[in-house]
């Protein structure tokens, strides 16, 4: 077992099961892009070591994720990283559509089509806030345990933005319930997100972690490879169901809305900031 205890997130090996944590409670969270590479070198880490059968992935703190950072002080948008989900040019130094094109190509919708492509099971074991790019990371993983204090939203719209940039809403939530999420911004509770097909399994917030890794153990006396052919074997009937081609699509309107922003308002957020956001949402209740 290896611990690794200060970074933004901690790999951990337990037996056949990784346990990757994110690990900025203290924002909630909030995933920059510091947090995206650390995720990916340990993804990476629990690909290559043979004996890990299943990965789990969860967020220290009170909550799994507040989504994309988009105003803590560890706010890295302007920085450079080895890049390695798309290959295209770096954002640093482009202006306008260009610079945002090629970093959320990037380290949003390429890092998350990479994630679930991963030939190792994933959970998530989610608790707390579950919040836009936050859904983003429950999703990528295959099952999903939530604590009965999980919630969800993706308030994106309020930005005039048609959802976050991993637009797998239709697939994971069917096409109404997406239309209210969407539609409303609202936070949808953890019994919703179940009766919808989003999530497997609830548990009482001082059980997930236990019933997370019970249920990573169960699926690690599987053989390797099969598990890997029969998570490629539904990730395709997915795709068949257009997932991938109907996220390109989504993926164009969402860098319109962007580009609507920037011409149109503040910036390519429609001037809204993550306290602007937040309030809007609680009048919203
Ligand atoms: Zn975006």
């Amino acid at each position: 077992m290896s611990v690794n205890g200060s970074a933004v997130v901690r790999y951990e090996r337990r037996g056949p099961v990784a346990v990757v944590t994110m690990n900025r409670p203290d924002y909630r969270n909030a995933q920059n892009s510091a947090m995206t590479y650390a995720l990916d070198d340990a993804f990476a880490r629990a690909v290559d070591d043979a004996e890990v059968k299943v990965i789990v992935l969860a967020g220290a703190g009170k909550h799994f994720s507040a989504g994309h950072d988009i105003g803590t002080p560890g706010r890295d948008v302007d920085q450079s990283f080895d890049r390695r989900a798309v290959l295209w040019w770096d954002h640093v130094g482009r202006e306008g559509g260009d610079q945002r094109f090629a970093r959320e190509s990037e380290v949003y919708l390429g890092m998350c089509r990479r994630w679930r492509e991963i030939p190792k099971p994933m959970i998530a074991g989610v608790q707390g806030a579950c919040i836009a790019g936050g859904l983003m990371l429950a999703w990528v993983c295959d099952l999903i345990v939530a604590s009965d204090d999980a919630f969800f939203a993706d308030p994106v719209v309020r930005m005039g933005i048609p959802g976050v940039e991993y637009f797998a809403h239709p697939w994971v939530l069917g096409p109404r319930a997406a239309k209210e999420v969407l539609f409303t911004g609202e936070r949808f509770t953890v019994q919703q997100a179940k009766e919808w097909g989003m999530i497997n399994r609830i548990v009482p917030r001082d059980e997930l972690e236990q019933a997370t890794f019970e249920l990573a153990e169960r699926i690690s006396a599987m053989p390797q490879f099969g598990l890997a052919l029969a998570k490629k074997a539904v990730n395709q009937a997915e795709d068949l169901m257009g997932l991938r081609s109907g996220m390109d699509s989504a993926f164009g309107l969402h860098h319109l809305a962007h580009a609507h922003n920037a011409e149109t308002s503040a910036d390519s957020l429609g001037g809204q900031s993550a306290r602007s956001m937040r309030d809007a949402n609680k009048e919203a209740r």
